[in-house]
């Protein structure tokens, strides 16, 4: 009963960013060769759009913008809009200078899965990944994360918006 009273209090977001942690350590423990890792942001850097979230993911990578210097955060919000529509291009959250997320433990979902969760019509998209796969093909099987049944969870949350919608609707609500 007091399990069942905890789990319907529990918030979904936290409960994806558990899984997906469990899922991604396994990977790793399994595969140290694995290339994501602090120091690699190929993937920040050849995004094929900015980075859309749901109101739930929002709510916390707004928090973390707003706990940055002025100077960071503005330089997020005037690369959010001078981004292109269309990449590849660099997440104008990434501090390309030190190659890391400005937010790390606040990013989205599709950044915690990307490298890690494969979908079936739209495979793996990570070259660095796909490569080290190769050059270990005899080693243990991989069992990829299920990037499908993320995304149907991700119903729960709400629409994805992208960031810029977020950021001007941020900046109306200042
Ligand atoms: S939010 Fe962070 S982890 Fe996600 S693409 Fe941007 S810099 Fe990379």
């Amino acid at each position: 009963m007091g399990s069942l009273r905890r789990m319907s209090r529990a918030r979904p977001l936290p409960i994806l960013d558990a899984e997906i942690d469990e899922r991604v350590r396994a990977t790793r423990d399994a595969h140290p060769y694995w290339p994501c890792s602090k120091g690699c942001d190929l993937c920040c850097r050849s995004l094929p759009f900015l980075p859309v979230m749901t109101g739930e993911e929002w709510g916390r990578v707004r928090d973390a913008l707003l706990a940055l210097p002025d100077a960071e955060r503005a330089d997020v919000v005037d690369r959010t809009r001078r981004a292109p529509e269309r990449g590849p291009l660099a997440c104008p959250i990434l501090d390309e200078a030190k190659g890391a997320c400005r937010i790390y433990q606040a990013r989205p979902i599709a950044c915690r899965t990307y490298g890690f969760y494969t979908e079936r019509d739209a495979g793996l998209h990570c070259e660095r990944v796909t490569r080290a796969i190769e050059e270990h093909a005899n080693d243990e099987p991989i069992l990829w994360g299920n990037g499908e049944a993320i995304h149907h969870r991700m119903h729960d949350l709400g629409e994805p918006v992208s960031l810029r919608t977020w950021l001007e609707h941020l900046a109306q609500t200042d």
